[in-house]
């Protein structure tokens, strides 16, 4: 399992959550070259070790657990993943 970011990121990329994750599977980060280009950040699904440190960190409230990423957002586990494929 891994944790979602969601629709409130997008336009805003605060970053707050890639200073808390301890392993550092959420891209891309402002020193990546990606940064500028993308329209949200979002969560490597198999690095994330489901600490839940990034959920209060989010100033946007955008990263749900799997399980609990609301419905209307669900394509978002989609666009984590894809991310990084
Ligand atoms: Fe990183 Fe933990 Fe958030 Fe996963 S749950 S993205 S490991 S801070």
């Amino acid at each position: 399992m891994a944790y979602i970011i969601c629709e409130p990121c997008i336009g805003v990329k605060d970053t707050a959550c890639v200073d808390v994750c301890p392993v550092d599977c959420i891209h891309p980060r402002k020193d990546e070259a990606a940064f500028a280009a993308a329209d949200m950040l979002y969560i490597h699904p198999d690095e994330c070790i489901d600490c839940g440190a990034c959920v209060p960190a989010c100033p946007v409230a955008a990263i749900f657990v799997l399980d609990e990423t609301p419905r209307k957002w669900e394509a978002f586990i989609a666009k984590n993943r894809e991310y990084y494929s």
